[in-house]
């Protein structure tokens, strides 16, 4: 059986990221920028003032001291009319341009203002002080952005500091979700006996946006190979089709036999791990030959909780080209003992706190793969490798946050 590692392997070499389209600037949060941008501009574009105060010749400021004629006010969005001359000052204000024959900025609250005139006071002030030179952030020609960038808040606001409302990212993909099984009925309705509601489809929703796609719930299928292969060509319409249940050993568990019926061919079922051994991962087409790229998650919703965490946001990020695709563990400490006696890789629900000595890692109490109740104590969840053990306190685990 495959592990952890090696089914993320397989799922990097299958998927190759979407194509790039142009996107409003506002809708690019998190995306991969797909061109290099450079500046058409020096920023600041002229030399300008930090601070609210009087733009001087530092030589006329004598052991800290001065009185200079003010000969003009210069507001931020306004073009100096006048050039500093010795004995002359200009009141300026933050943003606005610097007068020709100035070299510094003394902050207003080293001035005193006497009439027509400026008392300065301030302590050993050196030319260039509160002042940005013309390209001192960026050259005209020079590069800001690079291709494969993760578009954050500052990289987007620089975008628009540069005058781009759109730019190239690869696009997002749409993801459709579809339940599989007799017993589920949708969250608006009272299960019967043995029913239960649809809540997977809820919240792989959610994990997809989270992750960056879009979601297409499908609703539910029955438990009946015709049905389930009709659902399943709609579902391949589009980028990825994630499948709730029906991928274990039961005699209903009829996804794979069916995903192969509807022509999508497999890359891995099951993987060692704990829960969510019986996850399936494979590659079909859809009507017009578009490609999608299908998952198989158990029904059991810490099972789909943790497999999608793992391995469809991976492909996910992949098909974003965003980098790295795969999860990043950050290592915490853990609060108490834990004794383990699984046999195979366990990723545990756990409350992750980050506190002033680093991340505080509590495993939750947690009954199995079906106790998703059990689970919203948790904001993560802790790797505890497959063999039996006694962790003690201050033990170091790998984590990955939700
Ligand atoms: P399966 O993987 O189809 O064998 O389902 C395993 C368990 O997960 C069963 O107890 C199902 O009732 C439960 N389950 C399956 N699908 C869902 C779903 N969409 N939402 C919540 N629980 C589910
Ligand atoms: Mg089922």
């Amino acid at each position: 059986m495959l592990s952890v590692n090696e089914a993320l392997e397989k799922i990097l070499a299958t998927i190759v990221p979407l194509e790039v389209i142009r996107v409003p600037l506002g809708e690019s949060l998190g995306m991969t920028l797909a061109e290099d941008i450079h500046s058409s501009i020096d920023l600041p574009s002229f030399d300008k003032a930090l601070m609210d105060g009087y733009a001087v010749k530092i030589d006329d400021i004598v052991n800290g001291s001065a009185t200079l004629r003010v000969i003009e006010v210069i507001t931020a969005g306004n073009i100096p009319t006048k050039t500093i001359a010795p004995g002359e000052a200009s009141q300026i204000m933050t943003g606005a341009p610097l007068p020709q024959g100035a070299d510094a900025v003394i902050k207003v609250e080293d001035t005193q203002r006497d009439g027509d005139n400026v008392v300065i006071k301030t302590t050993s002030p050196t030319s260039n002080t509160n002042i940005i030179r013309r390209g001192t952030s960026v050259r005209v020609g020079g590069r800001v952005l690079r291709s494969g960038m993760n578009l954050n808040c500052a990289r987007i606001g620089a975008l628009a500091e540069l005058g781009h409302d759109e730019v190239s990212v690869q696009r997002r993909p749409r993801v459709a979700i579809l339940a599989t099984g007799d017993e589920l009925v949708p969250i608006d309705q009272t299960p019967g006996p043995g029913q239960i509601r649809n809540s997977n489809e809820s919240m792989l929703a959610v994990q997809i946006q989270a992750a960056g796609g879009i979601p297409v719930p499908l609703g539910i299928a029955r438990d009946d190979r015709d049905i389930l292969k009709a659902a399943i060509v709609r579902g391949l319409e589009c980028d990825m089709l994630v499948l709730s249940g029906g991928v274990s050993a039961g005699t209903l568990d009829l996804v794979p036999s069916s995903l192969a019926d509807a022509g999508v061919r497999e890359v891995f079922h099951k993987v060692q791990m704990k829960p969510g051994k019986p996850i399936w991962f494979g590659t079909g087409r859809g009507p017009t030959g578009s490609v999608c790229h299908v998952f198989g998650l158990p029904g059991n919703p810490v099972s789909s909780l943790v497999c999608f965490e793992l391995f469809v946001r991976t492909a996910i990020r992949r098909l974003m080209a965003i980098d790295p695709a795969t999860p990043q563990a950050v290592v915490g400490q853990l609060e108490h003992d834990y004794s383990t006696r699984s046999d195979r890789p366990t990723y545990h629900p756990a409350q992750l706190n980050w506190t002033a000595d680093g991340l505080a890692v509590t495993l939750v109490p947690w009954h199995g793969s079906s106790d998703l109740c059990g689970t919203v104590a948790a904001n993560g969840m802790a790797y505890l490798p497959g063999e039996a053990r006694q962790y003690r306190v201050g033990d170091c685990l790998e984590t990955y946050a939700w």
